[in-house]
């Protein structure tokens, strides 16, 4: 059977290994497993959180409310933003998915970092569109600008924190290069880790409201996977003006979020005391990390998120070293796939971060 031809060249998005299958693999007890593949908060999330969805499960016939009311509003006061302004996702995956559709088709090009989120050449290629990368590992605004006028792209990825890298782009930065960019281009700023990042540097924070009153061309994107501690849950949000939010509806399937998670996202939003504790954590535990690889001569990428990336050296393969962990119940993320010989690893608990300590201290 033939199929659309642009799917051709995707290679299937490889997630981090699901604890289920390393039980399956390798015959090791769930309680053994130690998952540092996927960026989720080791800390959970708040108990308010676990308290509200227990009463939804009683009313679970009904579809959900599809206008998302209660959520966009709660986003609303966050952002300081109007509901016209908020798309709801079933992750921030989905409103990549929608804005690539809208704005881009075959004949367009999709500026992005030259390492970068997988989903968005993904989706580029869903509609065969041509993926241009700069070529510096972080984001090098310069770089981008340079493109930008070469390429015209019709739109524009810019990941900050970024996923698997973990650095980040000043605000200051980020606004200057948005004025360079014409109105008809789509940008667009992925914030999945901005939680970690302002907490950590707070010339890195970048507020939607703000970008939104001066472009009319940016979408910011958001997700409750990381900070809150949500990655079961599925739940993302585009901001943007009103007119992008507009089209990207027309994309929309209805009831694309569970009532189960529009209720655990908005009760996630009113505790920040949860958030800011576990983000809190999450540096002190970063410095471990920053000492064992400074102690055994392992380049690390300062990180503005709840994740390092180990770039090894050449006498150590990050495929072998990840494999090697995996028998032993550790899961980790191998970058071999982003051609870079490194391991990206979650900050996890004090313990799990031990455990790893101590595997990849036998394996190196
Ligand atoms: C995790 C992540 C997302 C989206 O995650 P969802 O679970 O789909 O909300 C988006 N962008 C980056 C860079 C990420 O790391």
């Amino acid at each position: 059977m033939k199929f659309n031809k642009h799917l051709e060249s995707i290679k299937t998005y490889e997630a981090g290994k699901p604890i289920e299958l390393v039980v399956r693999e390798f015959g090791i007890e769930p309680k053994d497993i130690v998952k540092l593949a996927s960026n989720e908060n080791p800390y959970g999330c708040s108990q308010k959180v676990k308290d509200a969805v227990s009463h939804i499960v009683s009313n679970m016939a009904l579809y959900p409310d599809d206008s998302m009311i209660k959520l966009k509003s709660a986003l609303g006061s966050r952002f300081d933003v109007e509901n016209g302004n908020i798309i709801i996702g079933s992750g921030s995956d989905q409103v990549i998915e929608f804005a690539i559709h809208a704005k881009t088709n075959a004949s367009s090009k999709i500026l992005m970092n030259s390492v970068t989120f997988a989903m968005y050449e993904i989706y580029a290629k869903h509609v065969g569109a041509e993926v241009i990368r700069t070529a510096s590992q972080k984001h090098d605004l310069d770089e981008f600008y340079a493109a930008y006028v070469k390429h015209k792209p019709q739109m524009i990825f810019l990941c900050t924190p970024n996923n698997p890298t973990g650095d980040a782009i000043d605000a200051s930065e980020l606004f200057a290069f948005l004025e360079k960019i014409d109105s008809e281009t789509l940008v667009v700023v992925d914030g999945a880790y901005m939680e970690y990042a302002i907490l950590k540097d707070a010339s890195k924070k970048v507020q939607p409201k703000e970008l939104i009153e001066k472009f009319d061309n940016v979408l910011y994107l958001g997700t409750f996977s990381k900070a809150y501690g949500l990655g079961g849950m599925r739940v993302g949000y585009g901001i943007s003006s009103e007119k992008i939010i507009n089209e990207l509806y027309k994309l929309r399937p209805p009831f694309n979020i569970t009532t189960l998670s529009l209720e655990a996202a908005t009760v996630a939003l009113s505790d920040e005391e949860f958030v800011n504790k576990s983000i809190v954590s999450n540096f002190e535990e970063m410095k471990r990390y920053e000492e064992f690889a400074n102690e055994n001569k392992i380049d690390i990428i300062e990180s503005y998120t709840n994740f390092v990336t180990l770039c090894l050296n050449e006498a150590q393969n990050s495929t072998h070293i990840s494999n090697e962990l995996l028998k032993q119940g550790m899961i980790v993320r191998n970058l071999s796939s982003y051609n870079l010989n490194a391991i990206r690893v979650t900050v996890g608990k004090k313990e799990q971060n031990d455990r790893f300590f101590e595997l990849v201290s036998k394996l190196i």
